[in-house]
């Protein structure tokens, strides 16, 4: 499960890696990931983070999105907002 800390998110899905083992560094407008630089533009500070599907990935609860303080969910592999 995904641990949201002041500066950093873990936890999380990323395409650069397999289930959700990527951390995060939390930005001013997003969220980028340590492993490989990918930006990820949602509002910060994240409220939670939740699995689910998504377009980026063909198989269900294989991402994960952070979710804001108005519940826009924000993917972490594509960075699609839904
Ligand atoms: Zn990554
Ligand atoms: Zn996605």
């Amino acid at each position: 499960m995904a641990t949201i800390y002041a500066d950093r998110v873990e936890g999380l899905a990323c395409r650069c890696c397999q289930g959700h083992i990527a951390t995060f560094k939390v930005e001013k407008d997003g969220l980028r990931c340590l492993w490989c630089s990918t930006k990820i533009t949602c509002r910060t500070p994240v409220e939670f983070v939740i699995k689910g599907a998504c377009a980026c990935t063909p198989e269900p609860d294989r991402t994960t999105f952070v979710v804001d303080t108005d519940g826009v969910k924000t993917c972490t592999r594509c960075g699609t907002v839904r």
